[in-house]
């Protein structure tokens, strides 16, 4: 299963990176996480926040916050609409299930007709 990350939000906060005190480097997002394979995909309830200065290229974490970016990522936070967690199959499963049919459907004939089959 591979797994690819959705970005719901991703923010540039105004603060002070509390690392290296440059303004306008702190990037905040918040990601759902999805697991694929070929016949279906799979969205984690989880919502997976982090914090980087893209300055200084550390993640910030809570600890280090200070009020004023608690105040923002509260904001912030409230604003992601999450997707709901689920599976979802591909195209290719409903092929597959649709070849299934056919061939099931196919061998009923075949067992109950075969007269149909024969010259
Ligand atoms: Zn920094």
């Amino acid at each position: 299963m591979k797994t690819e990350y959705i970005i719901l939000k991703e923010a540039v906060l105004n603060n002070n990176c509390p690392e290296c005190y440059s303004k306008e480097s702190l990037l905040l997002s918040f990601k759902q996480r999805r697991q694929f394979s070929k016949f279906f995909s799979k969205t984690r309830g989880e919502i997976i926040e982090s914090m980087d200065c893209k300055k200084c290229e550390t993640t910030i974490f809570p600890g280090r916050w200070t009020d004023d970016i608690e105040r923002v990522y509260n904001y912030h936070k409230k604003t992601i609409n999450s997707i709901p967690s689920g599976i979802r199959f591909t195209r290719s499963f409903y092929l597959l299930i649709l070849i299934a049919i056919i061939l099931t459907a196919a061998l009923y004939i075949f067992l109950n007709h075969p007269e149909l089959f024969q010259q």
